[in-house]
């Protein structure tokens, strides 16, 4: 008999065989917990029995729940912190006494102190992984220079790499940790977030110096292990299920996204209060940490190295496919966290098992609108849906039609007056303007060093930022004004009112940000009733702008799939309808 539903288990083979999972997202917002559901089984998962009610949402999670309930498999749980210790251990115990008493010590908290604790708790157990490491380093060298190596010598020092990585070393993290943190409460998150960048900066755990080659370094560390663990698992005829917990540098994403078609970044986002509650009570921070913290995480700008080995969740969570909810139910209940994993899940495994929620159709015509978008600094994307869900109008920040867009223009032809229809009178004119102007290009232009670098590339100009420079005394922190396009949001709203078209009193706002204060108040005053955003890092616009007086809209954080993730989950890999043939047939 032929067997045609094997033909079928073909097709869904490369979907299944590999997965790898980024998690980002603020410290407190849920990712260890997404990771931990991630890496048990689906009996231990507990998923929330699917009950039938007549709403969509609910035939579709029976669907999710009962593929899940058949296909899921247990992830690995690789965290970078881990990776980070790998590197620490590649020195001896000596230097890292010195880096920890050095970068910890205080007037209250001396270095003898410091040392005395660390030599107490963590010495032998740190040297004598220490050699373990460097064993597994030289049997590693010993292999490659070998000319007659056997399939179980490279076999077994593999296996002896796995226990390192994956069981060794994250039993060493936390007593790391808890070290550290006996010193003072938040001495662990420094000392690793430190190390974390100097090892972007230099490939060491202890060296700041920087080095372009090395941004990868950390990526290039958890790769490796990704391939001992796939060599591994096809030996044992497994498939490869991997969460990486968690990304805190963009580049490191990216990094994964340009190497594996089958890497998908998870968000895991929650309400701002629900977050503060769960840092408060579970790690007892106070308020002081709290904001050190959000400080820490909050939105970026650098004009260093920092810009490629800092932290930047912001960047991470604008850049991932998935977002995912974790609001704070009741203490342990990760019901939403668990039923929204098992659903993407799942159509990470096979794709097009449900459609799309009116919120990802919504927001991805947003999405993609973004991408038009010819602004340098960042691009955003606005959907209007009527009180029907029916959509009226996109947007996507831009100058008004009519004028060019930052990204083609140039500034040499400012500077040389040349293309002179796309640049204003007062760019022509203003003597301040022009010098601010001259003073940031002109001596880096003639610089042919400089023009090498530039390679081609068309050198165009943000407006607001030289005006903002011009202005640096009057105005301290920026004019949002001198903004050259009219924002996503305000474009979407004067479509519906440029071409004509019907009211949107009652509708929706999507944006793949967040409103600003100046859109807030447009979609206040036009009587939107939802926005629904992505960007957990509003300015005041919510607090100021959005909650106040008798017809506040309402705010909700998106979660679900977006970008090249929605074409990826929700394109089916063949008919349905000839899935099920294949597979039933009895021929
Ligand atoms: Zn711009
Ligand atoms: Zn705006």
């Amino acid at each position: 008999m032929v067997q045609l539903s094997d033909g079928i288990d073909t097709l869904y083979e490369n979907r299944k065989k590999f997965i790898i999972i980024g998690l980002t997202g603020r410290t407190g917002s849920g990712c260890s917990s997404a990771a931990q559901i991630l890496s048990k089984s689906v009996e231990n998962i507990t998923l929330p029995k699917p009950k039938l009610c007549g709403e969509s949402n609910d035939r579709k999670y029976k669907i999710i729940y009962d593929f899940a309930q058949n296909n899921w498999e247990q992830f690995h749980w690789i965290q970078i912190k881990t990776i980070i210790t790998s590197f620490i251990l590649d020195n001896p115990y000596v230097d890292f006494e010195d880096y920890v008493s050095k970068t910890l010590a205080t007037a209250t908290l001396p270095k003898d102190v410091i040392r005395e604790q660390l030599q107490k708790t963590i010495k032998d157990k740190y040297i004598s992984l220490h050699k373990k490491r460097d064993e597994l380093n030289k049997s590693r060298k010993k292999l490659e220079a070998s000319n007659t190596i056997k399939k179980d010598q490279i076999e077994a020092r593999r296996e002896k790499s796995y226990d390192f990585y994956f069981k060794t070393l994250p039993v060493f993290t936390n007593e790391l940790k808890e070290t550290l943190n006996i010193l003072s409460g938040n001495s662990y998150t420094k000392v690793y977030q430190l190390i974390g960048d100097n090892i972007r900066s230099s490939g060491k755990a202890f060296d700041s110096h920087f080095n372009a080659k090395n941004i990868y370094r950390i990526s290039i560390r958890v790769n490796k292990i990704i391939k001992i663990f796939t060599k591994r698992a096809k030996k044992n005829k497994d498939n490869v299920y991997i969460v990486i917990d968690t990304f805190r540098n963009p580049f490191e994403a990216i990094f994964f996204r340009e190497r594996y078609a089958a890497f998908y970044l998870l968000s895991i986002n929650t309400k701002n209060a629900h977050r503060e509650h769960r840092l408060k009570k579970m790690l007892s921070l106070t308020d002081d940490q709290l904001t050190e913290i959000d400080e820490k995480e909050g939105e970026q700008s650098y004009n260093d190295e920092k810009f490629f080995i800092s932290q930047n969740i912001p960047k991470c969570i604008e850049l991932s496919d998935i977002h995912i909810n974790n609001p704070h139910v009741a203490e342990d209940d990760f019901s939403t966290l668990k039923k929204q994993l098992a659903w993407y899940v799942s159509l990470i495994m096979h794709p097009g098992l449900i459609a799309p929620s009116r919120e990802e159709r919504c927001m991805q015509m947003a999405y993609n609108a973004k991408l038009a978008s010819g602004c340098l600094s960042r691009q955003v994307g606005a959907t209007i849906a009527n009180e029907s869900n029916s959509i009226q109008a996109i947007g996507w920040n831009d100058p008004a039609h009519g004028q060019s867009p930052c990204l083609l223009r140039n500034v040499k032809d400012l500077i040389n007056s040349e293309d002179t229809g796309v640049y204003s009178k007062y760019e022509k004119n203003n003597k301040k303007f022009r010098d601010e102007l001259k003073r940031k290009y002109e001596k880096a232009l003639a610089d042919p060093n400089l023009v090498k670098k530039l390679c081609g590339r068309n050198v165009s100009y943000c407006f607001k930022k030289i005006q903002n420079e011009v202005d640096k005394k009057k105005n301290k922190g920026g004019n949002q004004v001198y903004t050259r396009s009219l924002h996503a949001e305000e474009n979407a709203f004067l479509q519906i009112v440029k071409y004509g078209g019907a009211g949107i009193k009652g509708g929706k706002l999507y944006t793949t940000a967040s409103p600003c204060e100046l859109c807030s108040k447009k979609a206040y005053q036009l009587g939107i009733k939802d926005i629904i955003y992505i960007d957990p890092y509003p300015g005041i616009a919510k607090d100021h702008i959005l909650r106040i007086g008798t017809e506040a809209p309402k705010l909700t954080l998106f979660h679900g799939a977006i970008g090249r993730a929605y074409n990826q989950l929700f394109e089916p890999v063949i008919p349905y309808k000839d899935e099920l043939e294949m597979i039933l047939s009895k021929k």
